[in-house]
């Protein structure tokens, strides 16, 4: 039977995996798999499993060097242990599983941002702009506004970042990954097997290579093909859905007439 404590050990295996499945990604730089409690509390987004931002390494610096972890530039996202312990009960995951997944989401939006690019000189607007941008997630998170479409954070892109670290992290042994993860029909596309399987080929050629790498290589045809597939069905149903709202509230001022 698995644990279901989040231990200290999760996040040593969680970046134990994440320098093993993408060596050069993460080379010479740290990685801070960050606690909820270590964010202050007007950035954390809403009910999030977990989150990374642009250069949030940048941003939670301050954070970072009064407990004495700032380690200079790298990977860093923020990870509430409490929804990933309600999360694993309520799909029956294990809890390290569980975190490993978050941590692989998270990492994928980093490999493919490429936050670590933005210029040194840059850095003093990042640090206020980012924390002002984070502000305003987690208001809009709280009152559930978002008008963008459900995918727009979580692209074509992105799904390829992590269709290949979830594919190397199977490889490695890691467990239960791929179960329950915040991917694909979760944004109202296919389900992420279906990502799995138009990735699977180059995930298997390209293995050796920087996540980097992989996404300057030409997307597969067929992973494209089912992205437009996926956002064509989700407009004509979103449009059907605004239609038969529209109809609904003039049956009911033709009724109150
Ligand atoms: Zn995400």
């Amino acid at each position: 039977m698995p644990s279901q404590r989040a231990q200290p050990s999760h996040v040593c295996k969680a970046e134990k995996l994440l320098r093993r499945i993408a060596p050069e990604d993460f080379a010479d730089r740290p990685i801070y798999l960050l606690s909820r409690s270590a964010v202050p509390r007007e950035l954390w987004l809403g009910n999030a499993v977990g989150f990374t931002w642009g250069a949030l390494d940048y941003v939670l610096r301050p954070e970072l060097e009064s407990c004495g972890l700032w380690g200079g530039r790298g990977f860093a996202c923020a990870i509430s242990i409490v929804a990933i312990l309600r999360r694993a009960r309520v799909t029956g995951s294990s809890v390290l599983g569980t975190y490993i997944s978050t941590a692989l989401h998270e990492a994928a939006h980093h490999l493919e941002s490429n936050p670590l690019l933005i210029q040194d000189s840059d850095l003093p607007l990042t640090l206020a702009a980012g924390r002002e941008v984070l502000k305003r997630q987690a208001l809009s998170a709280e009152s559930f506004v978002d008008e963008d479409p459900p995918w727009s954070t979580h692209d074509l892109r992105w799904h390829r970042a992590f269709a290949h670290l979830r594919y190397r992290a199977m490889k490695a042994g890691a467990d239960q990954v791929g179960i329950h993860v915040n991917a694909g029909s979760r944004y109202g596309l296919s389900s992420m097997g279906h990502y799995d399987r138009v990735f699977a080929r180059e995930a298997s050629k390209l293995r050796r290579e920087s996540i980097r790498s992989v996404l300057r290589w030409p997307m597969p045809e067929e992973a494209q093909e089912l992205f437009d597939a996926d956002v064509a069905i989700w407009h004509r149903a979103t449009r059907y859905t605004e239609q038969q709202n529209q109809q609904r509230m003039v049956t009911a001022e033709d009724a109150a007439r």
